[in-house]
């Protein structure tokens, strides 16, 4: 409490892994005030977006109400508003209704958004996975090229049933290995011969190998993975071009398809050009070792949103633990400060890499010498760790269990198709020409 008696406020756009995390470490001290703002009124667990996007797990399992995160904390306030600007020089934030918030702090944890490096037709017709709504819209997409190809299987001759994945890290391998389980277990158990004679899963990347941060037995080990369970891997070749109706290779070839899963980068979301703030690789806002912004006493930038100097002058990669790590020293930081202490850099406690293939198999390269682990153990190590950044969400470790337990319990009717935008494709040869004659590089491959 300051000389005024006021207490000091903190205020923080975003409650992803980082924003969540420093929100309920100051929650439980009521000399701060916090207000988080977060455009949803929900915590998204971005790592199980793909089980969403397959059917696998249901809304709820992937998102908790931020007020329910915080609840029974007076000193915590919840707003829901998309903040479009910030001025780090009075550390206040200006919101899409107008409103504004200022703080004696300012934590700017605003996440990412897919990265389209200026592939041509990408933003339009790709469908990227960041977003609980992303993820669901993906849902409908697949189960609506399924309804489609049932009802007029002559459709599968232009490519309905081609699932094409661009990208093959973490979030590419992922979502191929999934979307392949979807098929083999679930959509052959529902359509027949349609999924199994019919759909194809392709995953595109320039790169020589899957899941590039890995040691290189991973990468075998993934392909192999991916292929047992019938993905395509056209490795060592980029995507040139998107069209509604077909993905262009750099190679001149293209692949016909309507599903078109981009997992090939990210950046900061708009927000960070929003600010005024020196930014760096993939958009993020620069930051000092101890996640503060230099030349802007009070504002800290962290997570997905800021470039984070790691050991050996390398920024620390974009994931949950590091988001969340960041958002607990943040916050202890913070208190520091206000305690009339000293901020200390931030120390992040690597435990590893890890990406799930689908059913059953995972890849893990654990801690800081990156120990690789495959088949179930890696599997275990994936589950370890999801419960650890999940239990930061919901303080119960019950709800990971819930979470294994619908995800091991096949017969989950979540194959809802309930986003009405994605469901209407125009199959009609009239919509398709007209969209394609925009298209300079498909002209030039017909
Ligand atoms: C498909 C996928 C799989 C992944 N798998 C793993 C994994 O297995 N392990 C792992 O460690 N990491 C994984 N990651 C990475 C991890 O999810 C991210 O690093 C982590 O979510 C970053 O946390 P964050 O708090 O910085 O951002 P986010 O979790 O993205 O949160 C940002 C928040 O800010 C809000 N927001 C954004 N803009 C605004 C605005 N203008 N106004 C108000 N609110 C705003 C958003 O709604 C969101 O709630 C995965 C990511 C993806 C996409």
């Amino acid at each position: 409490v300051n000389n005024h008696g006021f207490k000091p406020h903190v205020v923080i756009v975003g409650g992803g892994f980082a924003g969540l995390a420093c929100a309920r470490k100051l929650a439980k001290n009521n000399d701060v005030r916090v207000t988080l703002i977060d455009k949803n009124n929900y915590h998204q667990f971005q790592p199980l977006l793909y089980q969403l996007a397959t059917a696998e797990l249901s809304t709820p399992d992937v998102a908790t109400s931020l007020r329910y995160s915080l609840r029974g904390h007076a000193n915590v306030d919840v707003k829901m508003q998309e903040v479009t600007a910030a001025n780090p020089a009075t550390r206040t934030v200006t919101t899409q209704g107008g409103e504004s918030y200022q703080g004696d702090f300012l934590v700017l944890a605003a996440g990412s958004q897919a990265n389209f490096f200026g592939t041509p037709g990408a933003k339009e017709y790709a469908f990227p996975l960041y977003s609980l709504e992303e993820a669901q819209r993906l849902r409908s997409r697949i189960l609506a090229v399924f309804e489609d190809a049932d009802r007029d299987p002559k459709l599968v001759e232009r490519g309905a049933l081609n699932f094409v994945i661009v990208g093959g890290g973490p979030t590419g391998t992922e979502i191929a290995g999934s979307l392949a389980d979807m098929i083999n277990l679930t959509m052959a158990a529902e359509y027949g011969d349609l999924a199994v004679n019919s759909a194809r899963v392709y995953l595109i990347d320039h790169g020589k190998g899957l899941l590039g941060a890995f040691p290189v037995e991973a990468h075998a080990y993934a392909a192999q993975a991916l292929q047992r369970k019938g993905v395509q891997l056209r490795m060592g070749i980029g995507v040139k071009e998107l069209a509604p109706d077909r993905v262009l290779l750099s190679d001149g070839t293209s692949i016909q398809t309507r599903t078109a899963v981009w997992a090939g980068g990210l950046m900061a979301s708009p927000l960070a050009a929003n600010t005024g703030l020196p930014r760096g690789h993939g958009g993020r806002i620069e930051v000092g070792p101890d996640l503060t912004v230099p030349g802007f006493p009070g504002v800290y930038a962290l997570g997905d949103f800021a470039n984070i100097p790691g050991p050996d002058n390398e920024a620390l990669p974009q994931l949950g633990s590091v988001a969340q790590q960041g958002g607990e020293w943040t916050a202890k930081n913070i208190l520091a400060e206000i305690a009339g202490g000293t901020r200390t850099p931030f120390d992040y406690h690597d435990k590893g890499i890890m990406a799930m293939i689908g059913r059953n198999s995972a890849v893990a390269a654990i801690g800081k010498k990156r120990h690789e682990l495959d088949g179930p153990i890696a599997f275990a190590a994936w589950l370890g760790v999801h419960a650890l950044l999940m239990s930061g969400v919901r303080e119960r470790i019950e709800a990971f269990i819930d979470w294994s337990w619908n995800y091991f319990g096949k017969s989950q009717p979540t194959q809802v198709l309930d986003r009405s935008e994605v469901r209407r494709i125009h199959w009609d040869e009239d919509s398709e020409a007209e969209s394609l004659s925009d298209s300079p590089a498909l002209k030039t491959a017909r």
